[in-house]
């Protein structure tokens, strides 16, 4: 039997194998053109240019800008324009469309469903029809011969004080899909446990949460999210490299709760680019994400808003391939902690990691075993 030739990484192989994405926003995931065809349906001012491809360019450049203002000013447009059901369903099913495309084959998209109220919808018509919408974008992509499934995370917003009205719409829509809840927002001045009382109740009825933290913020965010409010994974987590010291013979230690992180496998929902546009990294090469992956950290690799990041789940990973040298085991490493921290029931999560996501990577990492797509009748795979 021959050898065969190695699969290089390059962006048009990862678009090929079969990813998982657990950090989304969906209101930083919009077209561009469809930003500009949803403000004239509604009637929507304010965009800075109705040129599609303009403003892509915009949406990139205010939120690489450093100017606080001018990234809000970037959700102030997406919200602006997703304010009545035809229009959250568009911007749903062509999110669902966007990932399959680009081979994501299971995606938590999270959105804060008070911030498209403008208009009078309430907040389960919202839940419903952005649930629709995301049915809508799985038939298509089907359609299109791909597969993908979207769960929904519900956030409340750090700002507000509407956490406990959010988790329970979590809740009540559990079975149709909403997968979790998350707190999003500004970090510093609203830490976690201002919305304690939320997840608590989300603890008492068994559900999942995430919470952004030490993203800005630094390691006092990621202890109270953990240590007091339970959280299950830290979206982004990053700043939990602020309790890591790397000596003069490059080797690291972790401090009590950097150990506790990494022992108790806490996911990081880890969005380099988004990073290096809010300062939180300077550069994708000296991004923690190379440092946490080597301690065997569970990082996952995230898009956090594709829009105004220009990217997608293949070019963060294709970007981290670059900077750090990458092969088609890390990558395969990275996805199956993903879909292992997802929030869908354990039996799914393995049946996607063993029939969908281990016979796609096998043959590229040379594991020619682990091919073949089911195990015998009756005997279940080892692992
Ligand atoms: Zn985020």
């Amino acid at each position: 039997m021959s050898t065969p030739t190695p699969v290089p990484v390059t962006p048009e192989t990862i678009r090929d194998v079969p990813k998982v994405l657990l950090h989304d926003h969906l209101d930083g995931g919009l077209r561009p053109g469809t930003v500009v065809e949803l403000a004239e349906a509604s009637g929507y001012r304010g965009l800075p240019t109705t040129d599609p491809a303009a403003l892509g360019v915009w949406f990139r450049e205010a939120a690489d800008s450093g100017s606080l203002e001018r990234y809000l000013e970037t959700f102030a447009h997406t919200c602006g324009v997703m304010q009545d059901q035809d229009a959250l369903v568009r911007v749903a099913a062509e999110c669902a469309q966007d990932l399959a495309a680009d081979g994501v084959v299971y995606a938590e998209v999270r959105y804060a469903p008070e911030l498209f109220t403008e208009h009078g919808l309430d907040l389960p018509t919202i839940v419903e029809t952005v649930q629709a919408g995301f049915r809508e974008g799985e038939r298509r992509a089907a359609a299109d011969g791909r597969t993908v499934r979207i769960g929904t995370l519900l956030c409340a917003m750090r700002q507000n004080a509407r956490a406990s009205e959010i988790a329970e719409l979590a809740v009540r829509y559990r079975d149709a899909g909403v997968v979790g809840f998350d707190i999003a927002g500004p970090e510093a001045g609203f830490p976690p446990t201002r919305t304690l009382d939320a997840f608590d109740y989300l603890r008492r009825e068994n559900a999942h949460f995430t919470i952004h933290a030490g993203e800005a913020f630094g390691l006092p965010s990621i202890w109270e999210a953990i240590q007091h409010c339970g959280a299950e994974r830290l979206g982004h987590g990053v700043r939990i490299i602020d309790d890591i010291t790397v000596d003069g013979d490059g080797k690291a230690h972790l401090g009590p709760l950097a150990s506790y992180v990494r022992d108790r496998r806490i996911p990081l929902e880890m969005c380099p680019s988004s990073n290096l546009q809010t300062g939180a990294a300077t550069s994708i090469g000296e991004h923690p994400f190379g440092l946490l992956a080597d301690l065997r950290f569970r990082v996952t690799v995230n898009t956090d808003n594709r829009l105004m990041s220009g990217c997608t789940v293949t070019s963060e990973l294709a970007a981290l391939v670059d900077a750090f040298g990458y092969g088609w085991a890390d990558l395969r490493r990275f996805t199956i902690n993903a879909m292992k921290s997802a929030f869908i029931g354990f039996d799914e999560r393995l049946a996607i990691i063993d029939d969908v996501i281990k016979p796609a990577y096998a043959p590229l990492v040379g594991d020619w075993r682990a091919s073949r797509p089911t195990a015998p009748a009756g005997r279940p795979a080892p692992r």
